[in-house]
């Protein structure tokens, strides 16, 4: 068994952190196995070298040891872009200039004052710039423009080449935000109607969280995935993306968020439950296990 632990270096560790990256790194140990931590900072706009020295100091504090070298996102960025010219060329992606607001106005609301529809990946693309594709074979991949992937082409025209069928599934250990568990399935119509067009790229990024932790986890050789409930849905992307690209699907487990006392879920904002500040303030390794229910 191979774990991991995948922070953002974009704010100081909580206690919901602490709870999954104990929970990988037991999970692992109890079974002999390893447990990884890689750093992923592509959205240099907000990831900070003190944020990542940070995670370092407080992982090592609550007792957690992993081996080195610690993957850094930033330093795969052309890996991540091969793999997303490879879908570029293949014509499973299109190049899309759509401002949120341009998706928010090409959205037709059914009824007025109804919400956007909206999946894990944000609202879902209505299409607008579908056509800018390598569709002919002969078009090459704009570098300043986000990159998204052509969900119907992927989920219903190849689908069993592609896909390996209609139905796609992964293994759940641990538990989605309504239960769920076991074997987890859905249907390459519901990608195109609940999911759409993801981002594979973004303009300002040249990769994605969804590109990049797919390609990570493969190439880190991880068979189980610990995370936050928030992830459970963002997994359907992730086990179409493994299919395309035909990466094996690891097993997931996600686990319940960490909550503070009026039953918000813990964000990096949230200093008030940083494990730094417990610790100042003459907390043990011990007591933040016990305080998070271990
Ligand atoms: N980097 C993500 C985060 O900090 C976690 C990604 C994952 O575990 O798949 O929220």
């Amino acid at each position: 068994m191979i774990t991991r632990f995948a922070p953002s270096p974009t704010g100081p560790l909580h206690l919901g952190h602490a709870y999954s990256a104990l929970l990988a790194h037991d999970m692992a140990l109890e079974r002999g196995g390893e447990f990884l931590l890689r750093i992923e900072d592509i959205d240099k706009s907000r990831a900070r070298p003190e944020w990542e020295a940070q995670i370092y100091d407080d992982l090592k504090w609550l007792g957690l040891w992993w081996p080195s070298p610690v993957i850094r996102q930033s330093d795969h960025l052309d890996v991540y872009r091969n793999k997303l010219r490879w879908l570029w060329n293949h014509g499973y992606a299109f190049s899309c200039d759509c401002s949120r607001r341009d998706i928010q106005d090409a959205m037709s609301a059914p009824q007025e004052g109804m919400a956007p529809a909206t999946g894990p990946d944000g609202l879902i693309y209505p299409g607008t710039c579908r056509a800018n594709t390598n569709q002919s074979g002969t078009v090459n991949m704009p570098e300043d423009t986000a990159i998204r992937l052509l969900m119907d082409t992927v989920a219903r025209k190849h689908g069993s080449e592609l896909t390996g069928g209609n139905v796609l599934s992964f293994h759940e250990t641990g538990q989605g935000p309504n239960g769920e568990t076991g074997l987890i399935e859905f249907s390459t119509q519901e990608a195109i109607d609940t999911i759409g067009d993801i981002v594979l790229a973004r303009r300002d990024m040249g990769t994605s969280y969804h590109l990049s932790v797919v390609l990570d986890d493969a190439a880190q050789g991880i068979t189980h995935v610990v995370r936050g409930q928030d992830l459970f849905e963002a997994t359907k992307i992730h086990v179409i993306l493994q299919r395309v690209l035909k990466l094996p699907t690891p097993v997931y487990h996600h686990h319940s968020l960490i909550r503070d006392n009026a039953g918000k879920r813990l964000a990096k904002r949230d200093d008030a439950r940083a494990i730094s500040k417990f610790r100042e303030e003459g907390a043990t390794p011990e007591d933040i296990r016990a305080m998070v229910g271990f």
